[in-house]
């Protein structure tokens, strides 16, 4: 595995130059590392599957230097364009309809008639991105179902022995995904996975209402068809994980092996040795950033066999994206 910097010229041309080849670069994005491959590679594309352990009904996002695409490649509303010109690049990924002659893998697309794009903001994919130019299929590099890495030593700590390079470029400034928008139906736009960009931002730029797609109780997974690959269970550190509502953690009785993480530094007394917070006064961007490195170091912690987390009681905007990601984090795999 070659480890190359974000801030150099060459190794820049070195990592599209193996993506070219169809091989992995881990690459730095604003909101999560990303195992990368050219998404107009289909063994490329496949190998990315393998090597996280993910199931091929679980579509990608493909990564575009900038926008709008060739009708070929992608269908383009009105929405679509007023978005892109608005929010990208950044931490918004856009599903559409595939173009008639799209010449990405249809595995990006797990057999849907539908595509996920993304123009992101991170300078050092920016440069990639353009030299090739490339569109890039990357999904977060790390094992499937296992917490994001913001990184690049989490990347190469799960990924190291598997991939070709990872492309260094300092920690994720968001710490968490995309917020996932479904423009199939132009007129009903649905938020597919919350994420930095809230539903308030989206509707304000496209004068509509914005619907959410929710988990309803005891369903699952919302409709496979709509949203595939929003488990209820994904993002999870191997050690048990429970929730407390905001504000509520100075009534838990903690055993010795348990771990508390609090949104913000706890006020009154001094803390104990596995009491943790996220950020000092619970701003949520603070929090978002920190949000899987905090899991991961307590996951390898010896002394911690449980982790009682403080999960954000707003459904809105960031504080909506972070409760979403500890439910998932929290919620029992194969159940
Ligand atoms: P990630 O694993 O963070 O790369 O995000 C990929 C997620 O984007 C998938 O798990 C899906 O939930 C979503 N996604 C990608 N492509 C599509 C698509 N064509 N239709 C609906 N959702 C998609
Ligand atoms: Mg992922």
């Amino acid at each position: 595995m070659e480890r190359l910097s974000g801030q150099s010229a060459t190794d820049l041309d070195r990592a599209a130059e193996l993506l070219r080849k169809g091989r992995l670069v881990a690459v730095p994005t604003e909101t999560v590392y990303g195992l990368a491959a050219d998404a107009r590679q289909d063994a490329a594309v496949r190998h990315v599957f393998t090597v996280k352990g993910r199931p091929l009904l679980d579509p990608l996002i493909v990564h575009l230097p900038s926008s709008p695409l060739p009708a070929k490649e992608v269908e383009w509303p009105e929405a679509a364009r007023l978005l892109a010109d608005t929010l990208w690049p950044g931490p918004l990924t856009l599903v559409l309809r595939r173009g008639d002659s799209c010449s990405w893998s249809p595995l990006v697309s797990a057999g849907l008639p539908t595509v996920a794009i993304r123009v992101p903001e991170h300078p050092v994919l920016q440069e990639l991105l353009h030299r090739g130019p490339l569109p890039l299929a990357a999904p977060s590099a790390n094992p499937f179902g296992y917490l994001s890495p913001t990184t690049a030593e989490h990347v190469e700590e799960q990924l190291g022995e598997q991939i070709d390079a990872i492309l260094d470029g300092g920690p994720c400034a968001h710490g968490v995904e995309s917020t996932i928008l479904s423009l199939v139906h132009p007129e009903r736009p649905t938020v597919l996975r919350p994420g930095p960009v809230s539903r308030e931002t989206l509707a304000h730029v496209l004068g509509l209402e914005v619907e959410q797609v929710t988990r309803g109780p005891g369903r699952g997974a919302a409709d496979p068809q709509l949203a595939p690959g929003q488990l209820p269970s994904h993002y999870s550190p191997h050690t048990p994980l429970r929730l407390f509502p905001e504000g509520a953690g100075a009534s838990l009785d903690p055993e010795p092996d348990t771990a508390r993480v609090f949104l913000q530094r706890p006020s009154g007394g001094s803390p104990g040795d596995l009491d943790f917070w996220w950020s000092e006064d619970g701003d949520p961007v603070t929090v978002a950033r920190s949000l899987f490195a905090l899991l991961r170091r307590l996951d390898r912690d010896p002394r911690v066999s449980l982790i009682l987390a403080e999960q954000p009681a707003s459904l809105e905007g960031l504080e909506g994206a972070l409760r979403d990601r500890l439910s998932r984090a929290a919620h029992a795999r194969h159940s």
